[in-house]
């Protein structure tokens, strides 16, 4: 199936596939649509894919590039039964994605291996983003192990982590004075003036497909079968809605059985413009400036809001925001029941869980997955001041006497 062109989402104009990404007619989003995959063999289908690379690249009939390749591998990271986090939860079956386990340790892996792929293919020798922290890592990353020039721009607020990590791959790093929303604005007007491969911008419509390999290594490693409800991160709501697509997409190929999973979306209460919305009853997001320990999702001004909104209400789903101490408690949780120790965005995911869980949302019936997207160590103050080490002397002597006055302690 192979992709014919982008189309935009309003008003269905059709464009070349190129470097674009608005609509000349109402300004609209584009994206990539595929010939008809109507009269395909679906267990022919399923025979390419199974025979295909442990990688997001065994999906490459359901994506927009003709060399499905890169430097550096993304995705088929693992699907974890969380028996334990159901059980304190109260849920029946329960999975973790554990998107984590990506090359620079986040899903933006995925979308920055199609949309680099793409624009390799368009003759682009430089690529560059907007970041609100993984895609920085994962663009300098790719970008150096594909032997192209980067330019990558973030918030100059990030975490140190992040910053750290996305600067040794040796890229042009600028960090702007200003959040997200004003990067994005920014690389707005730089992609209009250089002949670069903005990963989110120009190039939006082929990285945006790249989320919906999450969504196809979900129902594989279900067994070719669909979860009842997904909950995952919204920051511009674009792997959101993604998710959703690439269900849709095997359903009518004919590779899945049933209808579409109930999706919830999660939001920081700092930055919930979406959950905001959703609330309301409003179609549209109001822009908000962020304020949030979550900053890969801080984004005040979501492009892709009235998608995630009508994916959620058509659903039977919602979109839930948490505060702050709501995340930590999400990070913990998933850590102490499941050994994965996630960043700020898992943890606002999590803490959604559980609310939707302690509302009576779910049944024990469903089987749900929760999207991790992000790893732990890139968000590390979050950890601080939430236990205590103990301090002691190289004797057991020592040992022993902190052993006993931390047991007096617990039973008093
Ligand atoms: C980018 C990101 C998301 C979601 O981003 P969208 O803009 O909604 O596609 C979720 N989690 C993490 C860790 C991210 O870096
Ligand atoms: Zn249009």
């Amino acid at each position: 199936m192979p992709p014919e062109a982008l189309r935009c989402k309003e008003c269905r104009t059709e464009y070349p596939l190129e470097a674009r990404y608005v609509c000349e007619q109402c300004f609209g989003p584009l994206e990539v649509r595929y010939a008809s995959r109507a009269g395909l063999d679906p267990a022919e289908l399923r025979r390419r894919i199974e025979a295909g690379p442990y990688s997001m690249w065994r999906y490459a009939d359901f994506l927009p590039v003709e060399h499905p390749h890169s430097a550096l591998a993304a995705g088929w990271t693992p699907l974890i039964r969380a028996d334990r986090l159901a059980r304190e939860l109260g849920l029946g079956e329960l999975w973790v994605k554990n998107d984590a386990a990506n090359p620079t340790h986040s899903f933006k892996d995925r979308v920055v291996s199609v949309a680099l792929a793409r624009a390799q293919e368009l003759g682009f020798t430089t690529i560059a983003c907007a970041s609100t922290g993984n895609l920085a890592n994962a663009v300098a990353a790719h970008a150096s192990a594909a032997g192209l020039e980067s330019f990558v721009f973030i918030p100059s607020d990030l975490e140190e982590q992040k910053v750290l990590a996305t600067g040794i791959y040796g890229t042009n790093l600028v960090a702007v004075r200003g959040n997200y929303d004003d990067v994005n604005r920014l690389c707005t007007e730089l992609a209009g003036e250089h002949e670069w491969a903005f990963v989110n911008i120009n190039m939006r419509p082929y990285y945006a497909e790249g989320s919906k390999t999450l969504a196809f290594e979900i129902a594989e490693q279900l067994g070719f079968a669909l979860p009842d409800r997904v909950v995952g991160p919204i920051a511009s709501g674009s792997l959101f809605t993604k998710l959703a697509r690439g269900f849709e997409e095997w359903i009518e190929a004919g590779l899945l059985e049933g209808s579409l999973p109930t999706f919830n979306g999660a939001q920081a209460a700092g930055c919930s413009p979406v959950a905001t919305a959703f609330a309301e009853g409003r179609d549209h997001c109001r822009p908000v400036k962020p304020e949030t320990i979550a900053k890969s999702l801080a984004i005040g001004n979501p492009a892709d809001g009235p998608y995630a909104l009508d994916l959620a209400r058509r659903t039977g789903g919602s979109i839930d925001a948490v505060t702050d101490e709501e995340i930590v408690d999400g990070i913990r949780l998933l850590a102490q029941t499941t050994g994965i120790f996630t960043e700020t965005a898992g943890g606002v995911t999590i803490a959604v869980l559980r609310a939707l869980a302690e509302r009576g949302d779910i049944d024990a019936s469903e089987r749900v997955v929760a999207v991790i997207t992000g790893e732990g160590l890139k968000t590390l103050e979050c950890a601080r001041g939430t236990f205590e080490a103990w301090e002691i002397d190289a004797r057991a002597e020592s040992f022993e006497q902190a052993h006993e006055s931390r047991l007096g302690a617990v039973a008093a």
